[in-house]
């Protein structure tokens, strides 16, 4: 029997993931999906990337996805001069004019509204909050003078962050409109935005992909911002997936809060059965050792063990020195935890009478007859990749094996827990294609002779459509 890790893994590409023979190593490893970070990405490097992940995946018959990560409204300041440091109790003056090289008394800020929008007493964080800067006064127009309460090197182009001030910034940059086109004409599997503060964040990117892609393509609000926290409900309603995204979060909110919050967006996303990424510094000290702490061990089974869909690598494989060992680790921890009868994920059968109602439903009882009857795979047929999300999301004991004619779909399935997906395209009756996608199963070792399998499917089935079939069979 097929022993394949169900929980997946997202790893960030970078200078140190450059070669044809490192990324399929880690394929090998247990990557599902590559993630490009726009923060950092150049068109034709990026195009190349893309080259080698799809050429490997044509050759070796993998089902990797790319996930496009967009940048979104990122504070930043500008370059500064060499060596500067600043001490408590310093003044400082943050100015939005054109960019010039800072000093320890004036450093440039890439953010026109600043002085508006900030108060006296609210915060400036920088360089992931390792230094702490409080707002004395503005003259509302480009210059915002603060004092220095945690001082320390202030280095060129570092991230700033406002935990408490109400930011005006669109939540889409000109360089993300740009940056989302070109992804969408990549054909890119999943978009991420970043520093999602409102649902309506979501539908200016929606709106840039029904613009100009032919094909859905779906969205991740990466929750990174108290904002995001706060407006949860009202954000998965118009998102695809989420991350969290708990490298800023945890310098927008006190770090000791991410935890709970992490096991939160956990839950809502698993409410709303859709995936969610655990993100940020999961296995950091293997940027350059071998070894990661046994916190770090911990790190990653918590957040299977929370019911997350995916974990993330950034530094650990965009410039680490191991980015194929770290693969190999965290597939060792995965492996370890995730069938555990601990992992609870929310079980309440859906109820909203929608038009999916009846797919949602037969997904519901798919999952949990085949654990009822330890059927060995539940296989099912899609066209839009809908019953994969639902099926995963009940977390069946047994494989989800999705079957579609729509190439596209099957690398997006990849981020989606215990889903893997093939290319079916032969639709002339359902028993034939029960008959044949039993088979592929029974090949490539995910059921045995005697095992049963739950298939689903969309009766007729030349019309492609909502599922409305669930049929038990034991395999000859
Ligand atoms: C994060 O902040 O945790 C994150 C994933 O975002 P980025 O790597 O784009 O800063």
């Amino acid at each position: 029997m097929k022993q394949l890790k169900k929980t997946k893994i997202v790893a960030t590409l970078g200078p140190a993931t450059s070669q044809k023979s490192t990324i399929k190593a880690m394929i090998e490893k247990g990557v599902n999906i590559f993630r490009i970070n726009f923060s950092h990405a150049d068109y034709e490097d990026v195009k190349e990337k893309i080259n080698i992940i799809r050429s490997l995946n044509e050759t070796y018959r993998y089902n990797v996805g790319i996930l496009a990560d967009l940048q979104g409204p990122k504070l930043r300041i500008g370059a500064m001069k060499e060596d500067v440091v600043v001490a408590k109790n310093d003044r400082i003056v943050f100015s939005t004019t054109k960019e010039f090289q800072g000093t320890a008394d004036r450093v440039y800020m890439n953010y026109k509204n600043f002085p508006k929008d900030v108060k006296p007493t609210e915060r400036i964080l920088l360089d992931d909050g390792k230094l702490i800067f409080e707002v004395v006064k503005t003259n509302n127009i480009d210059e915002v003078e603060a004092k220095v309460i945690q001082g320390g090197p202030l280095r060129s182009r570092k991230g700033v962050n406002l935990p408490n001030t109400d930011i005006s910034l669109p939540a889409l940059t000109e360089k993300d409109k740009k940056d989302a086109e070109f992804v969408i004409a990549q054909e890119v599997d999943w978009i991420a935005l970043s520093f999602v503060r409102h649902a309506e964040d979501l539908k200016q990117l929606q709106d840039i992909i029904n613009e100009h892609s032919d094909h859905k393509i779906p969205i991740i609000a990466k929750i990174e911002k108290p904002e995001g926290v706060k407006n949860i409900d009202a954000i998965v309603t118009q998102c695809d997936g989420l991350m969290v995204a708990r490298g800023d979060l945890g310098v927008e909110v006190p770090a000791n809060e991410v935890p709970l919050i992490q096991k939160q967006l956990v839950r809502r996303a698993k409410q709303a059965r859709i995936p969610v990424i655990i993100a940020t510094q999961m296995m950091e000290t293997m940027i350059s050792s071998l070894t990661p702490t046994r916190a770090e061990v911990n790190d990653v089974a918590n957040s299977v063990m929370d019911g997350s869909d995916a974990v993330m690598l950034s530094g650990e494989t965009s410039v680490g020195k191991y980015p194929v060992q770290v693969i190999e680790r965290m597939s060792d921890i995965i492996k370890s935890v995730e069938d555990s009868e601990l992992i609870k994920v929310p079980q309440e059968p859906p109820h909203i009478r929608t038009n999916r109602y009846i797919t949602k439903s037969i997904c519901y009882h798919a999952a949990h007859l085949a654990n009822e009857i330890s059927a060995k795979a539940i296989c099912t047929l899609t066209n839009s990749g809908y019953t994969a999300f639902q099926i995963s999301a009940w977390r069946p004991d047994a494989h989800i094996l999705a079957f579609s004619s729509n190439p596209k779909i099957i690398t997006q399935l990849s981020l989606l827990w215990g889903v893997n997906a093939f290319y079916y395209d032969k639709f002339v009756s359902t028993d034939e294609t029960v008959d044949d996608v039993n088979q592929f199963a029974k090949e490539h070792g995910f059921l045995d002779p005697k095992d049963f399998v739950v298939n689903l499917a969309a009766m007729p089935i030349g019309n492609k459509g909502m599922v409305n079939t669930l049929r038990v069979s034991e395999i000859e």
